[in-house]
C-alpha cells in the first residue's frame, strides 16, 4: 500500500557538507535527512591526528521552501573525540547555522526579503518564527549600516516626521528625491552628532527646511557654507492655518447646520481659487458672502499664496510689504504667527526666490513611515530607517566616468543579497575611473513598493485566517 502522500519529486539538496539519505513528507513538511559528507582529519585544538568517531547526534535545520513546502533537514552530526587532549568536538559546517537552527540558505533567503515585507508574512512563509526573523534581520541590518554609506547630497533636506506620537528626523537628498537618513530624535544634539560626522559634508550646497531654530543652529555651526531655505510649502501652511483659526472661530457662533456646511466646503477655501472648477467657484462665492470676515482672512490667504508666484526676491518683498500693509487689524491678528515668522527667518524664506528648492516629498516619507509602521507593528527604529534607505527595489545609483583622477580604492566584499554596496565603488580601466555612486532609496520607488507590501500582508491575513494552523509554527 502506498501512503497517498509519498514525494514524487525529489529535491537536489545543493548543499556541499551533506548528502541525503532519505526524504519523505510528514504533515506536509519535507523532512530531508542527511549525514555529513567530510570526515575529520585532526583535533582542531590540540592538531593531533590521533581521532576517533565517538557516536552521532541529530540536529534539524530549517531550509528554504520549495514549491510552498516547508523543508526541514535532519542532519547526522558525527561527533568526534581526540585521543591526545581528550576533547570532543564536530567539524564546523559553513552552510548551517547552528545557533538558529536553519540553513545558511534560508538566512540569506530572509534577509532578502525581510525589507520588502513583513516579519510575520515571512514567518509565516519559511517556518521560522517571528522572533528568529527580527534577530536575523537585526543582525543583517547592523551590517547594512556599518557598510552602505550614501553620496552625501549637495541639496539636503531637513524634516521631522512624526508617528505615534515620536518624532523622528528625516535627512534627504532633494535633488535625487531620496531618503538620505534618518534619525531617532529631532533635537539638536541628535542633528549636531550627525552633522559632526557627515563625510564629506562641504559637499552640502543648501539645505531645505523647516522653521525650528535647532536645525539653524545645527547647520550654522556645522555645514557653515550652505545656503537655507526654508521649505515653501512650512510658509504658506501657516497662511492655511491662519484662514482656518477664523473658520474656526466663525463656526463657533453658527447653528449646526451651517456648521456642518461651513466644514464641509472648507476645502474650496483652502484649495487656491486658480484649482476650482466654475461651479466650486460659485459655492465659494457664496461662502465668502455669507461671511465677510473669513472672507477677509480668505483674501489674505491667497494674497500670501500669491507672493509666492513671484519671479524674482525684489518683487517678493515688495508683494510681502503690500500683503502686510493691506492687512486689517483683525486678519493681522489671525495670522500673527505667520508675520512672526516671516520677520524670525526672513533671510532664509526670501532666499527661496534665488534658490527654489522645497521639501515637497515630506508628505511622501509622512506617509511611508505610516504605512510600514502600520504593516509590520512593533518595528523597531532599526528596522524601519532599514526599511526606508536599504529597500533593494528602490535604490538609486548613477554611474559616471572620471578621466585622470585618483579615486580612493573600494574596500570590502561585494554585499550579499543583491544589495549595494560602499558608497564609492571604482574600477580602474585603462586611465579612466568608474565611479558608481549610491543615492539610497528613492521616495516615489518606495511609496510602490509600501504599496505591494500592503497588498501582500493583506492577502497574507486571509490566507492566514483561512488556513488550519496544523503546521508546524
Ligand atoms: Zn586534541
Amino acid at each position: 500500500m502506498t501512503p497517498p502522500d509519498v514525494p514524487l519529486i525529489t529535491i537536489p539538496l545543493a548543499l556541499s557538507e551533506v548528502v541525503e539519505t532519505a526524504c519523505e513528507v510528514v504533515d506536509n513538511i519535507v523532512l530531508v535527512r542527511a549525514s555529513e559528507v567530510v570526515s575529520s582529519t585532526h583535533c582542531p585544538r590540540c592538531q593531533s591526528v590521533l581521532v576517533y568517531r565517538h557516536g552521532t547526534i541529530s540536529r534539524k535545520f530549517i531550509d528554504l521552501p520549495v514549491r510552498t513546502k516547508r523543508v526541514l533537514i535532519e542532519v547526522d552530526r558525527q561527533r568526534y573525540r581526540c585521543r591526545d587532549c581528550g576533547k570532543g568536538f564536530f567539524l564546523p559546517m559553513e552552510e548551517f547555522d547552528a545557533r538558529r537552527s536553519i540553513t545558511i540558505r534560508l538566512k540569506k533567503y530572509i534577509e532578502g526579503q525581510g525589507l520588502r515585507r513583513t516579519f510575520g508574512e515571512l514567518a509565516q512563509e519559511v517556518g521560522v518564527d517571528e522572533g528568529t526573523i527580527r534577530n536575523i534581520m537585526e543582525d543583517h541590518i547592523a551590517v547594512l549600516r556599518a557598510n552602505q554609506h550614501f553620496e552625501t547630497p549637495e541639496i539636503l533636506g531637513i524634516d521631522e516626521v512624526h508617528t505615534e506620537r515620536i518624532f523622528r528626523l528625516v535627512l534627504t537628498n532633494v535633488g535625487e528625491n531620496t531618503v538620505f537618513e534618518v534619525l531617532p530624535k529631532r533635537d539638536r544634539q541628535s542633528l549636531d552628532a550627525y552633522l559632526s560626522q557627515l563625510p564629506n559634508r562641504n559637499r552640502v550646497r543648501v539645505v531645505t527646511m523647516d522653521m525650528w531654530r535647532p536645525y539653524r543652529d545645527s547647520v550654522h555651526e556645522y555645514l557653515p557654507q550652505a545656503t537655507i531655505v526654508i521649505d515653501k510649502f512650512h510658509v504658506v501652511r501657516m497662511a492655511s492655518q491662519a484662514m482656518e483659526s477664523v473658520r474656526k472661530k466663525i463656526r463657533l457662533e453658527l447653528d449646526r447646520s451651517s456648521r456642518v456646511k461651513l466644514k464641509n466646503d472648507r476645502f474650496l477655501l483652502l484649495r487656491r481659487k486658480s484649482n476650482l472648477t466654475p461651479k466650486q467657484v460659485a459655492s465659494l462665492n457664496q461662502i465668502l458672502l455669507e461671511y465677510p470676515r473669513l472672507a477677509s482672512a480668505y483674501r489674505a490667504k491667497e494674497a500670501f499664496f500669491d507672493i509666492y508666484e513671484m519671479d524674482t526676491v525684489h518683487s517678493a518683498k515688495q508683494a510681502y510689504g503690500d500683503w502686510l500693509a493691506g492687512l486689517n487689524e483683525e486678519d493681522l491678528a489671525s495670522f500673527k504667527p505667520l508675520v512672526t515668522a516671516m520677520s524670525n527667518w526672513n533671510k532664509e524664506i526670501f532666499v527661496h526666490f534665488t534658490h527654489p528648492y522645497t521639501n515637497a516629498y515630506t508628505e511622501s516619507v509622512n506617509a511611508l513611515i505610516k504605512g510600514i509602521n502600520r504593516n509590520g507593528r512593533g518595528y523597531s527604529f532599526e528596522v524601519l530607517r532599514a526599511k526606508l534607505l536599504y529597500s533593494a527595489d528602490a535604490q538609486i545609483t548613477r554611474s559616471m566616468t572620471i578621466r585622470n583622477m585618483s579615486w580612493p580604492a573600494a574596500t570590502g566584499d561585494t554585499p550579499s543579497s543583491g544589495l549595494l554596496g560602499l558608497v564609492i565603488t571604482t574600477m580602474r580601466r585603462s586611465g579612466t575611473t568608474t565611479t558608481i555612486q549610491y543615492f539610497g532609496s528613492s521616495i516615489a520607488d518606495l511609496s510602490q513598493v509600501l504599496d505591494s507590501e500592503s497588498k501582500d500582508h493583506h492577502l497574507w491575513s486571509i490566507r492566514s485566517t483561512e488556513k488550519n494552523s496544523g503546521v508546524a509554527q
